[in-house]
């Protein structure tokens, strides 16, 4: 038996952070964890910066609800379920992925929440748990599930070093050079093709 665990931001979705900034023209929001590799460090920067600006969850929340899963993504999800059992395990919350989620036909997903305030703005944010992917794919092998992952990004590097198999989706530069250890994948057609091989190695 297996699962497949996906990253969502950067697999399967843009990253919702950068739709902000796209949305209000302030920079510093555009930092992901592609750049930026501890996220308490990125998250308490970018509630600092909402906090400062006077931006609430509803302005986040139009920039998520404006998004739409990436070109061909829904297509690759949908081939992908007919394989594997899929979980997303993601350092988003779900407030802001409910949108997506929708859009992608609701698959599990395993990510964290904010702390919204009666005024509408965001005071914290709470992990599910320390260390998250590392916890969701050691969950699956203490089942007895054998676990391909993807992803894309620094926060990536606990559920590929914990599952069975992994590969990388459209890393940047900096990514493969700190991790050359992961092979990675560049197109879906990519992506696909790694799932099916641990499929087979899997058995
Ligand atoms: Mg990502």
């Amino acid at each position: 038996m297996h699962i497949a665990c996906l990253d969502f931001e950067g697999v399967l979705v843009p990253e919702i952070w950068v739709g902000l900034a796209e949305r209000t023209g302030i920079e510093e929001l555009r930092a992901t964890t592609r750049e930026v590799p501890d996220y308490d460090v990125l998250m308490r920067m970018r509630l600092g910066v909402m906090r400062d600006r006077g931006l609430k969850f509803a302005d986040i929340m139009a920039a998520a609800d404006s998004l739409s899963p990436l070109p061909g993504a829904a297509e690759f999800l949908n081939a992908l379920r007919g394989e594997f059992q899929v979980a997303i395990v993601s350092d988003t919350f779900y407030e802001l992925a409910l949108p997506l989620l929708r859009k992608l036909g609701m698959p599990m997903m395993l990510c964290h929440r904010l702390r919204v305030e009666a005024d509408g703005s965001i005071s914290d944010y709470q992990l599910r748990q320390p260390d998250p992917k590392r916890h969701a794919v050691r969950g699956f092998k203490s089942m007895r599930y054998q676990v391909m992952c993807t992803g894309d990004s620094y926060n990536d590097i606990p559920m590929l070093e914990e599952a069975d198999r992994g590969c990388f989706f459209c890393p940047p530069d900096n990514v493969v050079r700190d991790y050359p250890q992961y092979p990675v994948a560049r197109s879906y057609a990519e992506l696909q093709a790694a799932f099916s091989a641990a499929r087979q190695a899997f058995g």
